[in-house]
């Protein structure tokens, strides 16, 4: 710590603080009492007041203090979250808490999630990692690749496929009827050609 016992231009007492960050002076009036270093504590209370910092016998200037905060705060952001640091195993707690909330989202005779759920969704609500729900899904319960919203989704495309299967034959039968249709026409139109040529302009003549 770097409190020096000065005095003024007057001769009063005053104690030189030096931040032991970065040098930075200020002075503040304390008494220096009888070796000089009595009236540290007063000096401190006093150079605290000016924002400056007292921790761990380390002087540190207004400055040096906030940037100390600073750092110490992005220390702490930067630490591992959790699921980083989380061991690989699940403890018996956890384990027992997936089996729990298992029990009540997993059908057992459908052998599938309920609604919404998937192995995700449970970990998300323990806080534990989607490999172990699905260790213990597929040991204690069954498969986990579908839930009654996929069920749902399911039935749904299988339907459409077949109405559109359905629409798609009878298209195809409607074609079939209108070239029916189509081969009839022109061959009544060659007929009415045939038919033309006999009765032509020159045969016309000479029935008049
Ligand atoms: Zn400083």
């Amino acid at each position: 710590m770097a409190l020096d016992p000065v005095r003024d231009a007057r001769g009063a007492p005053r104690y030189r603080c030096i931040c032991d960050d970065c040098g930075r002076e200020d002075t503040v009036a304390a008494r220096h009492g009888r070796d000089g270093s009595d009236g540290h504590g007063q000096a401190v209370s006093k150079i605290q007041r000016l924002g400056w910092s007292y921790i761990g016998k380390r002087l540190r200037c207004g400055t040096c203090e906030a940037k100390r905060k600073v750092e110490k705060m992005a220390a702490r952001t930067g630490q591992k979250t959790p699921a980083e640091t989380a061991p690989r195993e699940p403890t018996r707690v956890q384990k027992r808490e997936i089996m729990d909330i298992l029990n009540e989202v997993y059908d057992h005779d459908r052998q599938c999630y309920c609604g919404g759920e998937t192995d995700d969704t449970v970990a998300k609500v323990l806080n534990v990692m989607p490999g172990w729900v699905a260790g213990i899904r597929d040991e204690f319960f069954g498969p986990g690749g579908t839930n009654d919203d996929m069920a749902a989704l399911g039935d749904e495309i299988r339907k459409f496929m077949q109405d559109t299967q359905a629409r798609l034959t009878a298209a195809k039968l409607e074609v079939e009827s209108l070239e029916a249709v189509i081969g009839r026409v022109s061959s009544m139109s060659k007929t009415l050609d045939q038919i033309k040529d006999a009765v032509g302009p020159r045969n016309l003549v000479r029935v008049k």
